[in-house]
């Protein structure tokens, strides 16, 4: 990729696979139940090797398939990115043993993964997370509270948990645990949100793990989740520049045929205008995503802030995209059913989950603010005093 184009290879890639979105993995979306996890829909991303490419591909590939994915199938989109969030941190902390048993059916989308960090009193503010991990005789611990919004439960097949293994130690005092969905006293409830895709809350009664069950190292968790959701950050606003993409594309073809005092909409300079404004952010929102990404697979300084600025503006974007299409589409949109009153619901969430938009600004000043390096330019003014505290103990901000 140069600064401001993807090379033709990478096009054909995308377009490939919207085509297969749209002949493979829609129709298998259109018959899957809202608020279950769709596991023929999984088994389909597997077959396609879409899931086995969460894992080698770099940020930028990552983006392109969440984005071309989003474009035509959302529920695709989405079930592939939570096999990557659930089992990221297996692939990249887990144990040779751990990574035998679990990422060959992750990778052929017969194992369901999902990552449970969130809790009741612990959202933006990860690091105050309660879920308590107790001694219980020599490298074993018990597991004791709640996750909840934990996307895929409780229908996953396993859980990397994260839970306090020392009290009062804030993000220093996690460890992550790949917990599977049958161990004793670990039960769901789901919930029913205005989001499409399955989501839950778990209850933990004092449920046994090991440490053949840790991920990475004790007390090292909090790390293993910001890695995470560091390497997913940009790609959550490739997926909202989909759905934005998706939004405009339908409004173009409304506003072309639908008549109305005498002409197509199109020809309204109200209309036109708004649609070229739509277009204008979309791919503002889009070469944003790309170059965050590609910042990240080039190891620049820089990753959090662009990260960060990424997924607020394109998330933010889609918002405005998908509210605008519903308006040129009229009462239509709002129909059950309808592609748009679909988007109209997934496009809300990405504002809040993976770091809220007011947590991102407080990334993006937290950079801006940030003292110099050596070689660096001097930050401006006292900005050493204004600094703005990052919950998260300088590993990294909030999921
Ligand atoms: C659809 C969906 C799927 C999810 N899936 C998962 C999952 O798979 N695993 C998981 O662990 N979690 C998941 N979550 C939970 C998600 O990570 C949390 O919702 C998120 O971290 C925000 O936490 P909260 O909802 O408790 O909001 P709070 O932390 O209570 O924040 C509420 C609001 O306060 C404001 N705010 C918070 N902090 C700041 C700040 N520092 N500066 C300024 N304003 C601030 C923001 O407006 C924010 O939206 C999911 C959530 C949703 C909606």
């Amino acid at each position: 990729m140069t600064a401001f184009s993807l090379d033709p290879a990478r096009t054909a890639w995308c377009a490939e696979l919207r085509a297969l979105a749209g002949e493979r993995l829609l129709p298998l979306a259109q018959e899957g139940e809202p608020g279950h996890v769709n596991r023929p829909l999984v088994a389909e991303l597997g077959r396609l090797g879409l899931l086995a490419r969460l894992f080698t591909s770099d940020a930028l590939d990552l983006c392109l398939m969440r984005e071309s994915l989003a474009q035509t199938c959302t529920e695709a989109e989405t079930a592939l990115a939570l096999q990557g969030l659930g089992a990221h941190p297996v692939h990249a902390y887990g144990t040779g043993a751990q990574r035998d048993r679990w990422l060959p059916g992750v990778h052929a989308g017969t194992t369901v993964a999902a990552f449970a960090l969130s809790e009741p009193g612990a959202g933006s503010d990860a690091a105050a997370l309660a879920l308590r991990a107790d001694k219980d005789g020599s490298g074993a611990w018990r597991l004791t509270g709640e996750k909840c919004w934990i996307s895929n439960a409780p229908e996953a097949d396993f859980y990397t948990v994260f839970a306090r293994t020392t009290a009062d130690a804030g993000a220093r005092g996690v460890t992550a645990f790949l917990v599977p969905a049958d161990r004793a006293g670990l039960t769901g409830t789901p919930l029913d949100m205005l989001s499409p895709h399955p989501i839950g809350a778990l209850a933990f009664d004092a449920v046994p793990v090991a440490a053949d069950d840790v991920l990475g190292e004790p007390d090292r968790g909090f790390g293993v989740a910001m890695n995470t959701l560091n390497r997913f950050r940009p790609s959550v606003g490739a997926f909202a520049v989909g759905m934005a993409q998706a939004a405009l594309d339908a409004t173009l073809a409304h506003t072309s045929r639908r008549e109305a005092f005498g002409g197509p909409l199109k020809d309204l300079q109200a209309v036109a205008h708004q649609v070229a404004e739509m277009a204008l952010r979309t791919e503002a929102a889009r070469l944003m995503v790309y170059a965050a990404a590609a910042a990240y697979d080039e190891g620049a300084p820089d990753v959090p802030k662009r990260a960060a600025m990424a997924k607020l503006l394109a998330t933010e974007t889609a918002q405005y995209v998908v509210d605008a299409a519903v308006q040129l589409h009229g009462a239509r949109a709002l129909r059950r059913g309808h592609l748009l009153e679909h988007l109209y619901r997934e496009v809300r969430a990405p504002r809040i989950y993976e770091g809220a938009s007011e947590v991102q600004r407080a990334v993006i000043a937290k950079e801006l603010y940030r003292p110099a390096g050596p070689a660096g330019t001097p930050p401006p003014g006292n900005a050493r005093e204004h600094r703005p505290h990052s919950g998260a103990e300088g590993e990294s901000e909030a999921p």
